[in-house]
């Protein structure tokens, strides 16, 4: 079964997937990840962007390794992101991407978090939830773990959205059977806690 769940940045999508995954004792996929490890690969080593889609090697878990490697703080810096960011725009990356993310998705039970999940990786997911939140929270949040300006984080933020919501191929929206949750003024766990009991009536 699977439990998509997708939305903008900082929407807090990773923190509720995580939770979500460790509450129902099933697999987190965070599909950001594969972009980021993508983009960062090419950034160190230059190449053809949907070549090195197609052949990396991710392993995605406590800790994210691309081709081996230990990227689980360097995919996770400014430059990264925003190069990931660009990435996404690549409709050959993003297809092959989505390959792998199907073929995990295959066998178990997965708490998948991304922009498309919902409505291309995995359009028969059980439950698809769509979560906001407001531009000042999400980019107030992301600042607090960040240790940086807000005002910083919300001018990335802005750019990253509208990137993800005006590319050509998959982008960034809600599909027509999503649940929407804004998680304004709301803790991770109330969120988690409702999604959960969406998976049960589901299930
Ligand atoms: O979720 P996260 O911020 O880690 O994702 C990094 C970038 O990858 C995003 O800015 C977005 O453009 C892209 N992405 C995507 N589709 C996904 C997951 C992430 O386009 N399913």
């Amino acid at each position: 079964m699977v439990v998509a769940i997708d939305g903008p940045v900082g929407a807090g999508k990773s923190t509720v997937a995580r939770l979500l995954a460790r509450e129902l004792g099933w697999t987190y996929l965070d599909s950001g990840a594969m972009y980021r490890a993508v983009a960062l690969s090419l950034l160190e080593r230059g190449g053809s962007a949907s070549e090195r889609a197609k052949e990396i090697e991710i392993e995605l878990g406590e800790r994210v390794t691309a081709d081996g490697h230990d990227v689980t703080e360097a995919i996770r810096t400014q430059e990264a992101s925003e190069a990931a960011s660009r990435l996404a725009t690549n409709q050959a990356v993003r297809a092959a991407l989505v390959a792998k993310q199907r073929e995990l998705l295959a066998a178990g039970d997965w708490v998948a978090e991304g922009r498309d999940i919902g409505t291309v990786v995995a359009p028969d997911a059980a439950v698809k939830v769509f979560l906001t939140a407001s531009p000042e929270e999400r980019a107030r949040r992301r600042a607090e773990e960040l240790g940086t300006d807000w005002r910083v984080v919300l001018q990335d933020q802005t750019l990253r959205d509208e990137r993800d919501r005006a590319r050509e191929h998959s982008p960034l929206r809600a599909a027509e059977d999503a649940i929407e949750l804004d998680s304004t003024g709301r803790t991770s766990e109330d969120v988690v806690h409702q999604i959960a009991k969406l998976v049960r009536q589901a299930g």
